[in-house]
């Protein structure tokens, strides 16, 4: 390479204006990310000068390394950073080469994957420039100077880069915990802050094909509810709704869930229960939670109403899906309600307690 086409300082080599220089950078970034490499001013000025585009054959070496080994190794880095980015200064100060090669080979150690890397290798820049500060060629100190300077250049848009990926970070943070509690409003009733109707059904339909062994449904609906609410209104009516759903969850057992199947029809799948008497315990205790609600006037403290609710018990059993055992449950829950409400009773098919 003949002195004349040949960059002489890392200036010439990265000769753009701010703005351009900044695009170039945008551009070298998810390069980096892609192939996880690590943002030290190393990997910056070749991937820079990559996306840069004046160094077909360094373009062509980088893919190379990216594809054969589906990551980026620090010594290519250095190799490369040698060959590409200060081989000017190589040839023409040959008798300072050698510092210069330890110089550079400091780098390798030096490389991090943090800023700490970055400033180590500028630390490292510093003691060579100390070494070779009495220089046989006139012009290498010129050369170690402008490698300085685009190295605190290259530390400065790391520094931002990285302030950037935190702010980035805590967004992306952010937008997770959005995200979750969109997931989980979309799978709870609005109303009552159980399970809606759809993903009890899915999650019961999953566990019953999983394994239906321990299973048990209860199914619940309050009673005259139609009555509550042309006496004391639709709003009156949805917070007893509220206070039923707050109360289901209140007194779920371990891997239980609660659920609003409909209008004033509430379940709740019992998981670990292998004996259909321990739901109705459950159930039974429910009952008479209920009933122990008083609506009552906020302003008096007068009590208007009393609630009752009916309840269907069934167990699942090998060969249950969805449909069979809220069948029983809901066969059961008929039956509460024809015994008089205000009652559990077990599904009667439930082989549990027939045989
Ligand atoms: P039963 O004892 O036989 O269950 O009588 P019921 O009146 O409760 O039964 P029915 O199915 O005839 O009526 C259910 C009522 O539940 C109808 C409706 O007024 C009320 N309901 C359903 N959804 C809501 C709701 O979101 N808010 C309020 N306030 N009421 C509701
Ligand atoms: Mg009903
Ligand atoms: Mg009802």
């Amino acid at each position: 390479m003949s002195k004349a086409n040949k960059p002489t300082s890392l200036l010439e080599l990265f000769p753009e204006e701010t703005r351009e220089a900044a695009d170039l950078l945008k551009q070298a970034v998810p390069h980096m990310v892609r192939h996880d490499i690590p943002p030290n001013p190393v990997h910056y000025a070749l991937w820079y000068s990559y996306c840069q585009g004046n160094e077909p054959e360094l373009q062509r070496r980088l893919d190379k390394i990216v594809k054969d080994f589906d990551a980026f190794p620090p010594e290519s880095a250095v190799k490369l950073y040698r060959e590409f980015i200060i081989r000017g200064e190589l040839d023409e100060a040959r008798q300072g080469q050698q510092q210069v090669i330890e110089l550079v080979d400091d780098i390798e150690g030096n490389v991090a994957r943090s800023v700490a890397g970055s400033q180590a290798y500028q630390a490292s820049l510093e003691q060579g420039l100390n070494a070779l500060y009495d220089p046989l060629i006139d012009d290498l100190p010129d050369v170690l100077h402008d490698l300085q300077e685009s190295t605190q250049l290259m530390q400065h848009q790391q520094e931002q880069f990285l302030s950037r990926l935190q702010a980035a970070q805590a967004e992306i943070q952010n937008l997770r915990n959005q995200l979750e509690r969109a997931q989980l409003a979309a799978t709870l009733d609005g109303l009552t802050q159980v399970f809606n109707r759809h993903s009890f059904s899915r999650l019961l339909e999953q566990a019953l094909a999983n394994d239906p062994r321990g299973i048990a449904l209860i199914i619940m609906d309050i009673d005259y509810f139609k009555q509550f609410n042309d006496q004391f209104g639709h709003p009156l009516g949805d917070r007893v709704l509220q206070h039923f759903g707050q109360m289901l969850r209140e007194t779920l057992p371990p891997r239980a869930m609660a659920a609003r199947y409909g209008g004033e029809e509430f379940c709740v799948v019992m998981r670990d229960c292998h004996d259909l008497q321990q739901a109705m315990q459950h159930a039974e205790l429910l009952r008479q939670k209920i009933q122990a609600l008083r609506v009552k006037v906020r302003s008096t403290d007068k009590v208007l109403d009393t609630i009752t609710a009916s309840f269907g018990v069934a167990l699942a059993v090998p060969g249950d899906n969805l449909e069979s055992l809220l069948t029983r449950a809901d066969d059961a829950l008929y039956q509460a309600k024809r015994g008089g409400r205000n009652q559990v009773q077990p599904s009667p098919s439930t082989p549990a307690l027939t045989g």
